[in-house]
């Protein structure tokens, strides 16, 4: 509303001079921001402000022990179950050390975890020109407290290369304010879960490795593992944390790392989308023998791994016979099921029908466009129900 006596504009000038003051006074006070006040989305957390991941305990007084029993998980329970899953994790020096919680403000909290949380480092550098391990110095002792204190930036990091290193395995900062989830209160989410650190260029930027992606979910089903919770409390940094500040890490949909993780768990191997991580991956459960193919998932209109693997050893076998691929199959090992498929699937089997007697009859009595048994095991595959 706008007034146009004398007193009324003074009665407006008033009132912006003390918002102009309160507004001032929030960009110091993590837990209330102003809607207008969010950051732009930024790529990730490394070298970002301490405050940020520091959230509400970035001058929490530190509370008194009590003497209830820590329900945190012990640092031995984590270690042993990394290593359960075939990781070789890297100790950081100080990565059982208490006085990491303490820096954080959190010591003596006696919170459960609740969640786990994924983060990409989001150091705006290109896939190509990030180090092995770009971030790991920030991490272990960039991130300041406000007494000026190091204060771990995470609980695990993954490299380039996928090598697990354990950063901390108390409370400490990583997720900074956000929305409440699972029970934890709204901002608390630090002194409620433990998180990864993944290498990356971050800002959305899918360039994950495979042997990341592979250890990142390990990591996430070792720590939900010991700490007794389901897959469903792994979390992405920008689930929680999206609103409140902009995070955007990680690139991948939580539904799809969960995905992950869950297969992790239930002892198999996650499958990465065919064709790269550009687009949402296709997941599912299949065999870590690499010439394992499920008949029934690679079949005309089928999408997937297994699609790729049948793709790749067709087109192979099919260039041996002098078959000129690229005629038929010019979008080449695509993962998806379709008509160029179809097509070299029936050029293949019909040299081979040329070639011999068995196969003139099995040319005869079978489909011809799609794999059969005795096709699959000609171009070298194993295969599997
Ligand atoms: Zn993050």
């Amino acid at each position: 509303m706008f007034i146009r006596t004398t007193s009324g504009s003074v009665a407006v000038f008033i009132t912006a001079a003390v918002m102009a003051m309160l507004t001032g006074s929030m960009i110091n006070a993590p837990v209330a921001r102003a809607e207008s006040e969010l950051p732009a989305a930024v790529a990730g957390d490394v070298g970002g402000p301490s405050q940020d991941l520091a959230g509400p305990y970035w001058t929490a007084q530190q509370p008194t022990i009590t003497t209830r029993t820590d329900p945190w998980p012990s640092q031995a329970a984590v270690v042993s179950r990394l290593r359960a899953y075939g990781l070789d994790p890297i100790l950081e020096p100080g990565y059982d050390d208490p006085v990491y919680e303490a820096n954080a403000n959190l010591t003596g909290q006696n919170t459960p975890m609740a969640a786990f949380m994924l983060h990409d480092t989001g150091t705006n550098v290109p896939a190509n020109q990030l180090l092995q391990a770009h971030s790991l110095p920030w991490i272990l002792t960039g991130n300041k407290s406000s007494a000026g204190k190091t204060v771990r930036a995470g609980h695990f990091y993954v490299d380039r290369l996928g090598l697990v290193y354990v950063v901390y395995l108390g409370r400490t900062w990583h997720a900074g304010v956000g929305d409440s989830m699972f029970g934890v209160p709204a901002d608390r989410m630090n002194g409620y879960s433990m998180g990864v650190e993944i290498e990356s260029h971050g800002g959305g930027v899918q360039d994950l490795t495979p042997a990341q992606i592979l250890a990142a979910s390990k990591v996430a089903a070792a720590a939900l593992d010991v700490a007794g919770l389901g897959t469903e409390r792994a979390i992405n940094h920008k689930d929680y944390a999206g609103r409140k500040q902009g995070k955007v890490d990680t690139a991948y949909d939580i539904g799809w790392w969960r995905a992950q993780i869950a297969a992790v768990r239930s002892g198999g191997v996650p499958a990465l989308a065919p064709g790269g991580l550009g687009s949402p991956p296709t997941v599912a459960v299949v065999s870590a023998d690499p010439k394992a193919v499920s008949l029934a998932a690679a079949k005309p209109g089928a999408a997937g791994a297994y699609v790729a693997r049948y793709q790749r050893a067709l087109r192979a076998y099919a260039r041996k016979l002098g078959i000129r691929v690229k005629t038929y199959n010019p979008s080449g090992i695509t993962g998806n099921f379709g008509s160029e498929t179809r097509l070299l699937t029936r050029v293949t089997f019909k040299a081979l029908a040329v070639r011999s007697r068995a196969w003139r009859v099995l040319w005869n009595t079978t489909p011809r466009n799609v794999p059969n048994p005795q096709l699959l095991r000609k171009i070298g595959l194993h295969v599997i129900p």
